[in-house]
């Protein structure tokens, strides 16, 4: 089959390169058992780019990001960087990416792995079978309002952080939740606080048009303040499908589900922008962690997070959903088994080094492609 996909791998510092280099073989796996072939190109991010060019990212590695399928992120940042300035420091490589790629929608899945159960802190009973995904609004919202800072006011200082929403940010985002609704379990929950925020009135507001206009008849919409959406997923998470949030809710939230399913380093995460005229959506995936200098280059890294990373890459970037469902199911086998890294071993079953853990999710794709 023609190779015409393709992915820029940004394996960046830390552990990032530990753990790409498992996705790596899971791709050459889908190339050699299922002929799905990728055009990769590899690229420096992070400290990486700037002990090699003096910058976070280059202008050549950006424009090939802003022309790939998808980009596949690993982490950035050490303490050898903690001093630089601002505009050269890891983070502003990702940083960069997210706002030149526009990348406004951030998916972050919750799912509990039975296997797993005892490494939340919640009561198996609340988590078994959870499968949320909460949309986060990325390039917009308390983050970036203007006007911001610090200010004289009545005579004393005070600092301002301003929280703004237009309409087209809020329809773009909630869009995208209505469309993967679709695919899932047909029901998003819209949260904000209506009862004390303008804007969250206008969210909510604009979220109903949108889904009254919009040829989403299909999928059910609720509303919930924010307030309230912390405390049921901690109650009864499973009453959730799809949720969408502005920027500030949505990266307390979805820390908040992230950790209802136990490990930072089981967490996958994609950022989605707007369709091209080529109908190409620009995607950056990478695992919700960070770069763990604390244990790189010891092959202690858990590339799970990676791998689902890739897998959700398969699964919005390349529409190949049996493809994306085989690497989750292969995941979900090789935790069945009670292979476990170090930092999800619980009681008992075999630790694996970040290399052998990637040949197991290999060896169980061979088993379930027999
Ligand atoms: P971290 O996520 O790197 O690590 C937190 C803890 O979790 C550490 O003990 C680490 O060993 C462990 N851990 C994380 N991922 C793991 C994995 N896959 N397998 C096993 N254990 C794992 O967060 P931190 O320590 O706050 O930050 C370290 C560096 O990473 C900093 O420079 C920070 O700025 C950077 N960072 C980068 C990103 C990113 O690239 N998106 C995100 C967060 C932090």
């Amino acid at each position: 089959m023609a190779a015409n996909k393709t992915l820029l791998m940004l394996p960046g510092d830390g552990i990032g390169p530990e753990v790409s280099a498992e996705v790596t073989k899971v791709i050459d796996w889908m190339d050699k058992r299922r002929a799905i072939s990728f055009d990769i190109e590899q690229g420096l991010v992070g400290g990486a780019a700037y002990d090699a060019h003096g910058v976070a990212i280059t202008d050549e590695v950006m424009d090939r990001a802003m022309n790939t399928d998808a980009v596949l992120f690993g982490a950035v940042g050490g303490p050898q960087y903690d001093n630089l300035g601002w505009d050269v420091r890891p983070e502003a490589g990702l940083l960069r990416l997210r706002k030149e790629m526009d990348l406004f929608a951030n998916l972050r899945p919750a799912v509990t792995f039975d296997a797993l159960l005892e490494a939340s802190t919640l009561k198996p009973e609340v988590i078994r079978g959870l499968d949320i995904l909460i949309v986060r609004e990325l390039t917009a919202g308390v983050y970036f309002g203007e006007p911001r800072g610090m200010q004289e006011w009545q005579g004393q200082e005070r600092c301002i952080d301003t929280q703004s929403y237009t309409k087209a940010e809020i329809e773009r985002v909630a869009e995208v939740a209505f469309d993967l609704a679709r695919k899932r379990g047909k029901k998003v929950t819209s949260v904000e606080k209506a009862n004390v925020m303008k804007t969250g009135v206008f969210w909510r507001q604009t979220v109903t048009a949108l889904h009254g206009a919009g040829g989403y008849a299909d999928i059910e919409l609720g509303h919930m303040y924010a307030d309230n959406c912390a405390m049921q997923l901690v109650r009864n998470p499973n009453q959730f499908d799809v949720i969408v949030t502005d920027n500030l809710f949505g990266d307390l939230l979805s820390d908040c589900a992230a950790m209802l399913t136990g490990s930072l380093g089981m967490l996958p995460s994609a950022s989605l922008g707007a369709v091209d005229g080529t109908g190409r959506r620009k995607a950056l995936y990478e695992p919700v962690h960070g770069s763990a200098p604390d244990i790189a280059g010891e092959g202690k890294a858990n590339p799970l997070a990676m791998l689902l990373s890739f897998a959700m890459a398969l699964r919005y970037s390349f529409d190949l959903q049996e493809d994306a469902d085989l690497v989750e199911q292969a995941v979900q086998d090789v935790l069945s088994e009670g292979k476990r890294t170090a930092d999800i071993m619980g009681t008992g079953g075999e630790v694996l080094s970040t290399r052998q853990m990637g040949d197991a999710v290999c060896a169980a794709l061979d088993r379930r492609a027999a």
